[in-house]
């Protein structure tokens, strides 16, 4: 099994494309000495982006697509950029001009247009064999070179999309090389699948339309024809359109900069138009792997949803921590923490981490629910006094009530247990509802919407600044 992935780098790859990378890569590693391969399609140096193969790199890297040859690794078909292989496709192309397959288009653009006009106005499809020159000049460099096509019916099966078939009317005379001497997409990828023994193609179903030329191609060359896999589209929230840049399609990489794991990332796009049939949703790379099948990929687009990739990981932070220990999965959440803990060390924030980690969407949810922790909260009383179990109850009352707690807690030891008897305990000395009671005094303490259970809050938070916290707040309701 060899495989590959072969982008273009024409900018960031953002999640509606990096699909075609994964599944390739799981089909390469279910066999024992299965080869996955990048390659870079760079032929076309007008949309070329400086940058944008790096930052290929980093994003397979990230996601722990390792490839087994390719830019940086090497391997038996070095180079691995298609810019630096055009001695490759002009040998190739030779051979088909010299078995009369190819010819020069001395054609100018002003002719093209003209022909253009011409099947419009006789309200026919434009194709170039139909203007084909009768006595093309010896091909060189600096002009096009053109497949000399053989239209007719062809068949073929893709892994995903099923046994398809085309007729005559879509198969033309293409470009193989382009007048700057550099193959096109279309001749440059049959060379170097056919060179690098590609038996598997994984790519977007955009190509699907274009497999009749090809495969007159692998005719012409008398190359054996690989399997075709179509991915679906990954569409937009709303369905319909394809996933663009316009939904908030990121690059990849700005999702991990935005605090999601390479874990969840690959495991949701992976389950994007892919299931194995039954209700499981998390799955490791391995699990995938093992469990990966062409069969079982969707021939519709698939809907792309953030809010299940931000459950995903949630559920990938959670299991990481509860499988590794805080001591393990901490180094990943350096970056993600508030300003305000750059004067605290690393045990202290670790002891927040074991108690937050399992309300975390993503890492950067620690910037904003995390910062109660490090710094003082400023003090919000409408928090407290328009809270829906609060409201009811007269300023009095609440700076009452936060004065038992706070005299309570005096006098309680401070280890995670003690705190919630003593809190057990104060629920009924006051005769209020937990809701009420611990609202109060979580308010009181963070000033935030949300926070850990109270007694794991206070028990990180420690007495001095606990019982400090309260008082301030006493202080605050009593000078509304
Ligand atoms: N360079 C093409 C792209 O980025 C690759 C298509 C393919 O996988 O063959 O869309």
């Amino acid at each position: 099994m060899r495989t590959r992935f072969a982008p273009s780098p024409t900018g960031y790859i953002h999640i509606g494309n990096v699909r075609s990378a994964i599944y390739p890569y799981l089909l390469a590693k279910q066999s024992a000495d299965g080869k996955f391969i990048l390659r870079i399609e760079d032929t076309d140096r007008a949309r070329y982006v400086e940058g944008a193969t790096e930052l290929i790199e980093d994003t397979l890297e990230w996601l722990g697509l390792n490839w087994d040859e390719g830019p940086l690794v090497g391997g038996p078909h070095t180079p691995y950029f298609q810019s630096e292989r055009k001695p490759i496709y002009h040998l190739w192309a030779k051979k088909l001009i010299a078995a009369g397959r190819a010819y020069a288009d001395p054609t100018d653009a002003k002719t093209i247009d003209n022909y253009r006009k011409v099947c419009y106005n006789e309200k026919r499809p434009y194709l170039y064999r139909d203007f084909r020159p009768e006595n093309p000049p010896e091909w060189h460099e600096g002009i096009p070179l053109r497949f000399k096509s053989d239209p007719k019916p062809r068949k073929w099966h893709d892994e995903v999309m099923g046994d398809l078939e085309a007729g005559p009317e879509v198969q033309d005379d293409i470009i193989l090389i382009k007048a700057d001497g550099m193959p096109t997409y279309n001749f440059a990828h049959i060379v170097d699948d056919a060179e690098m023994d590609i038996n598997y193609i994984c790519r977007g179903v955009e190509y699907l339309s274009s497999v009749p030329n090809y495969l007159a191609l692998y005719e012409a060359l008398d190359l054996p024809v690989p399997k075709f896999v179509s991915l679906p589209h990954i569409l937009g929230p709303t369905g319909g359109k394809k996933l663009g840049k316009r939904d908030g399609a990121k690059s990849v990489t700005e999702y991990r900069d935005d605090g999601i794991l390479p874990e969840a990332m690959l495991n949701y796009l992976a389950c994007l138009g892919w299931n194995d049939g039954s209700e499981q949703e998390i799955y490791t790379k391995d699990e995938l792997i093992a469990r990966f099948s062409l069969d079982r990929i969707q021939t519709s687009g698939a809907r792309y949803d953030e809010t299940k990739l931000l459950w995903m990981n949630g559920q990938w932070i959670r299991r990481l921590v509860d499988q590794q220990g805080i001591d393990e999965f901490y180094p990943r959440t350096l970056g993600f923490w508030p300003d305000a803990a750059d004067n605290f060390d690393d045990a202290y924030k670790k002891r927040v981490l074991a108690i937050i980690y399992d309300r975390l969407k993503t890492l950067s949810d620690l910037r904003d629910m995390t910062t109660y922790f490090f710094r003082n909260p400023s003090i919000d009383t409408d928090m407290i006094v328009q809270n829906k179990f609060l409201k009811k109850f007269s300023i009095e009352e609440l700076s009452e009530l936060l004065q038992t707690s706070a005299e309570a807690l005096t006098d309680s030891a401070w280890d995670e247990d003690t705190l919630q008897a003593t809190l057990n305990q104060l629920l009924e000395t006051t005769g209020r509802k937990p809701a009420e009671l611990f609202s109060l005094i979580r308010l009181s303490l963070s000033f935030a919407p949300f926070s850990p259970a109270l007694n794991l809050t206070m028990s990180v938070l420690g007495r001095d600044l606990t019982l400090a916290r309260l008082h301030q707040t006493v202080t605050a309701l009593e000078n509304l």
